[in-house]
């Protein structure tokens, strides 16, 4: 304690009213440890405080329950201290208000001269309440600029769009609070919900929500095109779509998604508390808005062009590589289940002449005709395969033999009905049946090349028929009993 000025000149500084009140302005206090009296600064008369709480520890009724005791142990520990000095931080309670401040507390001992004891405590205060805030601000601010880090970094290692979606609603929840999520996309006027997170399954999937023509705060998101919060919907929005089955959305978050200027779609986070959001929460949203609109942009992108990329550009119906993929995970599912598989491989009778005929454009136009009147006439499980030039190939999951030469007849005399031009109509066909269920061992192509057969019969015996295949060593046999029709 070398060093300090002698204690009867602080004391005395402090018996000059001007300086006294200079004194206490910048945050000093006194305390005379002889006559447990004192001068306290502004700081600290201001929160309530007498020079006697610090005698009695009656300080603690202003400080949070945790630094009661650090502020206890200040004031003991000070005369044993080396330095006669110690420094600490408080949270102050407003006893009116309920408001906490931070208060910055340096302690510094003068002993008595003759006796060695403690004479006087000065205290120097200072509010730092405004510089903790800020630090946790940076904080919190430093959790948002990794997470969107990390965000950045795992969507854009994945182009599936069900993967980027989760990965997004996983970074999302932990920089923002929210019960449910919904990410719609913008189709013309209506948003169309295409994942969710915290709704029971199927509850919201391929609902669609207006985003016009009425006052909704999805609406408003995507016209102002930023994030916005409502934090009482339904007194708000007489617009607001509440989920049947489920708690009703009370607070509402929707973070709008912008790419390349334009509009996509939505993230949509809910609570089913009032009053749930604050403006710290449109800030965040706003700072992973960008990179949510372009992530979300490049997988659908993506699975639009892998959705491209199983079509035949001509008709629409599946391709080879289609047949590859979906079809091959069709013929996985049936075999699992131990379902029945149909097959119909279906050729146009004399096409060549069609062309020959009437040109090469005229039979392009046969071929999308065919197509769309065989969709038509199908069930959603159904699989068309553009197999070849102008064969097809449909999967008929869980049909029999019987059922799949029902579909294959009803298709052999459907498609001679088809108008291609007005006035003129689609050639007749002949398909090849083949249908049962797949042993363990079995594979598609086993199946398809049956249904080939089916059809190379089915030409041979004079076209526009059908034909199914049977496991008969005469079957190959021309005029063959065993094979229908
Ligand atoms: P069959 O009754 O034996 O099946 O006789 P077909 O004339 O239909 O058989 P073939 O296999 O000899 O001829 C198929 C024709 O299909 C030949 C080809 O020019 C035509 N073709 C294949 N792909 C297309 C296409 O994309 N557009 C058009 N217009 N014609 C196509
Ligand atoms: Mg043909
Ligand atoms: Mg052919």
């Amino acid at each position: 304690m070398e060093g300090m000025p002698p204690f009867s000149s602080v004391n005395q500084m402090f018996e000059v009213p001007r300086l006294r009140n200079i004194l206490a302005a910048y945050g000093f206090s006194l305390l005379d440890y002889r006559t447990c009296k004192g001068v306290l600064s502004d700081t600290l008369t201001a929160r309530g405080l007498s020079p006697e709480a610090f005698f009695t520890n009656s300080f603690e009724a202003h400080l949070s329950p945790e630094d009661a005791a650090k502020m206890r142990q200040s004031i003991q520990g000070l005369p044993a201290s080396p330095t006669g000095k110690t420094s600490n931080q408080f949270r102050f309670i407003n006893q009116e208000t309920g408001n906490e401040s931070w208060i910055l507390m340096d302690f510094e001992l003068f002993l008595a001269g003759e006796d060695g004891k403690p004479a006087i405590m000065l205290i120097h205060d200072q509010d730092v309440s405004e510089l903790i805030k800020a630090q946790e601000e940076i904080r919190e601010r430093l959790v948002e600029i990794e997470s969107l880090k990390d965000l950045v970094l795992s969507i854009n290692k994945s182009l599936d769009f069900n993967e980027t979606s989760r990965k997004i609603i996983e970074h999302l929840h932990r920089i923002l609070p929210f019960d449910r999520a919904t990410v719609q996309v913008l189709e013309g006027t209506n948003l169309h919900v295409i994942d969710s997170y915290g709704y029971p399954e199927d509850a919201v999937m391929g609902m669609t929500f207006p985003a016009s023509n009425i006052d909704n705060p999805a609406r408003r998101a995507i016209t102002t095109r930023r994030p916005i919060i409502c934090n009482d919907v339904e007194h708000d929005f007489d617009g607001f779509v509440q989920i049947p089955g489920v708690a009703p959305t009370r607070s509402w978050l929707g973070i709008p998604l912008v790419y390349e200027g334009k509009t996509i779609g939505m993230f949509a986070l809910d609570s089913r508390e009032q009053h749930f959001y604050k403006d710290q929460h449109t800030r965040i949203a706003s700072g992973v808005a960008d990179q949510i609109a372009m992530a979300v942009a490049h997988s659908l992108q993506h699975s639009k062009i892998k959705e491209e990329a199983l079509k035949d550009k001509l008709t629409g119906a599946a391709n080879r590589y289609g047949l590859e993929t979906v079809g091959q995970s069709m013929f996985s599912a049936v075999q699992k289940e131990e379902q029945s598989l149909g097959v119909l491989m279906l050729d146009i009778d004399h096409f060549k002449q069609v062309n020959d005929t009437w040109g090469h454009a005229y039979g392009d136009l046969v071929l999308k005709s065919l197509v769309s009147a065989v969709n038509r006439s199908l069930r959603a499980d159904d699989y068309l395969v553009r197999y070849g030039g102008e064969e097809f190939l449909i999967l008929l999951p869980k049909a029999t033999s019987r059922e799949a030469l029902v579909v294959a007849e009803r298709l052999r005399q459907a498609i001679p009905q088809v108008e291609v031009i007005p006035g003129r109509t689609c050639p007749t066909v002949s398909i090849g049946i083949f249908a049962g269920i797949p042993g363990p061992l079995d594979q598609l192509h086993e199946f398809i090349q049956k249904a080939d057969l089916g059809l190379y019969e089915a030409k041979e015996s004079g076209r526009n028929r059908c034909r199914v295949w049977r496991a008969n060593p005469e079957f190959f046999d021309k005029g063959n009993k065993n094979l229908i029709l």
